[in-house]
């Protein structure tokens, strides 16, 4: 039942020091140097980092997408993500207009119920605001803990929403305290260049990114954020590619206005000259919104490091190339969107981010980790090592030295799109609630052995962190 994590360097997002961990029932109970507790396993954790448990605030997992569906589902997709150092994910939950979303939250439940190998939760999609979603919404917040709500600006006549159904949606998050994520794109102006690309004979995977240019993603940003002060309440920008995104998160920041960003592994390391690989190859990298131009690259991680964007997620959104991307050859809409990014998105954050000195490593934790929890109410459950919190430790060792590959990731499909980048560090053993879930590179965890994460309100998950002070904490 006990462990004690020895002689690794802990770090959280404020602190780095050496140290044990005593674990007891699934939880941290005692931090110091030199613990002992009769019946304890060590777990020796030498020459290692000890982080809290990497949380992706962004996964699509068995997903129904462009007349297919995800290659990764719940067990595949957290196997791959527990190797890759994240013990938690909160998935994205379809929802089908004129459908009670109390269904759609039960199919999303029985799809990862008896799956998922690490914890997760649930964001909810928002599609339209009527009188019965307006019943519903509070129920979904208050009795399963989904304090998060999706909207799309983008994918028209699919999951596009208008802008009243945003504000709508703002409005309710304030009152319920929900936080309303946005893709923001503007969908509208894409339908049509998209349509009139297609039209000129232009159908090659680059057309993608050429029909969806930054300047799309920074209106739609900045008009997502605009309502949001009108409607005083709160917002998350996912997937955030570019400047022009960047600087409107940052002028609503300014303004004071609490509109919080994230950004994603892809838009950080590759752009859009991969759309243009040859054989249809660059369907690999079809990612809405695109890839953008190698400069966007530098606003990101300024962004990242002065905390204009908060998070990083993965998007994770897997289709095999083959039979899945190949659905559009000759018609680069139908190209499947997304890619497999579950399993690096950890490491390649580390490896790019602090080994090359463009983040400190407390700062990689809080993006990868606790800034996550604050923002999608699991803090202190979740997002640092701390007396109370749930033991999700990941073992790192920094000095090892590898190549992703497809041919020895643990994702359910066929190809990956950061092939032969080399990274530094590598996740040895990975704990989900005191438990093993990698232990030594392999697995040793359990399909269904992840719990539901009943989520608190939007802002609260803090203020619970101080009324539940140890004792002498308070005064
Ligand atoms: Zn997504």
């Amino acid at each position: 039942m006990k462990k004690i994590i020895k002689n690794g360097t802990i770090v959280t997002a404020a602190d780095t020091f050496f140290g044990d961990v005593l674990i007891d029932d699934g939880i941290v109970v005692m931090i110091g140097v030199d613990l002992e507790s009769e019946g304890a396993e060590i777990v020796d954790a030498s020459g290692c980092y000890v982080f809290p448990g990497g949380i992706d605030p962004h996964t699509h997992l068995d997903m129904p997408f462009g007349g297919t569906v995800t290659a990764d589902d719940f067990e595949t997709g957290t196997i791959a993500a527990a190797y890759g150092g994240t013990t938690t994910v909160i998935d994205f939950c379809l929802t089908n207009k004129g459908k009670p979303l109390a269904d759609a939250v039960a199919h999303w439940h029985a799809k990862a119920k008896d799956k998922a190998v690490v914890d997760y939760g649930f964001h909810l999609m928002v599609s339209e605001v009527n009188d019965d979603v307006l019943r519903e919404l509070p129920l979904m917040i208050e009795k399963e803990g989904i304090t998060s709500l999706k909207v799309f600006m983008a994918y028209k006549n699919v999951f596009q929403a208008d802008d009243g159904t945003l504000y709508r949606t703002l409005l309710l998050a304030k009152e319920h305290g929900a936080l309303v994520m946005v893709h923001a794109e503007n969908g509208d102006v894409i339908d049509y260049l998209v349509a009139k690309a297609l039209e000129e004979g232009n159908t090659d995977p680059i057309h993608h990114a050429l029909t969806r240019p930054p300047e799309l993603e920074g209106e739609a940003t900045g008009r997502a954020a605009e309502l949001t002060g009108m409607a005083d309440s709160q917002l998350y920008v996912v997937h955030v590619t570019c400047a022009e995104a960047v600087n409107k998160i940052a002028e609503a920041r300014r303004r004071g206005l609490k509109v919080y960003g994230e950004t994603c592994p892809q838009y950080l390391t590759l752009d859009v000259s991969y759309l243009e690989k040859p054989d249809f190859e660059g369907a690999k990298y079809v990612w809405s919104p695109p890839l953008r131009e190698k400069s966007h690259q530098q606003a990101l991680w300024d962004a990242l490091w002065n905390g204009q964007l908060q998070t990083i997620g993965s998007d994770q959104c897997s289709f095999n190339f083959k039979g899945q991307k190949e659905l559009g050859l000759g018609d680069f809409s139908k190209i499947p969107n997304g890619g497999p990014t579950i399993e690096d998105r950890f490491t390649l954050l580390y490896s790019e981010g602090v080994e090359k000195g463009r983040i400190s490593i407390n700062k990689f934790v809080d993006i990868v980790s606790t800034s996550s929890a604050k923002l999608f109410g699991l803090f202190p459950q979740k997002g640092t090592i701390a007396i109370g919190s749930d033991a999700d430790i990941v073992i790192f060792d920094p000095k090892v030295k590898r190549t992703i590959s497809a041919e020895t990731h643990h994702m359910n499909v066929d190809y990956n799109a950061f092939e032969g980048m080399e990274v530094v560090g590598e996740p040895v053993s990975v704990l989900v609630r005191g438990e093993f879930v990698i232990r030594d590179k392999a697995f040793v965890g359990r399909a269904g052995g992840g719990r539901y994460l009943h989520r608190k309100r939007f802002g609260q998950a803090e203020q619970a962190a101080v009324k539940k002070l140890p004792i002498g904490g308070a005064r």
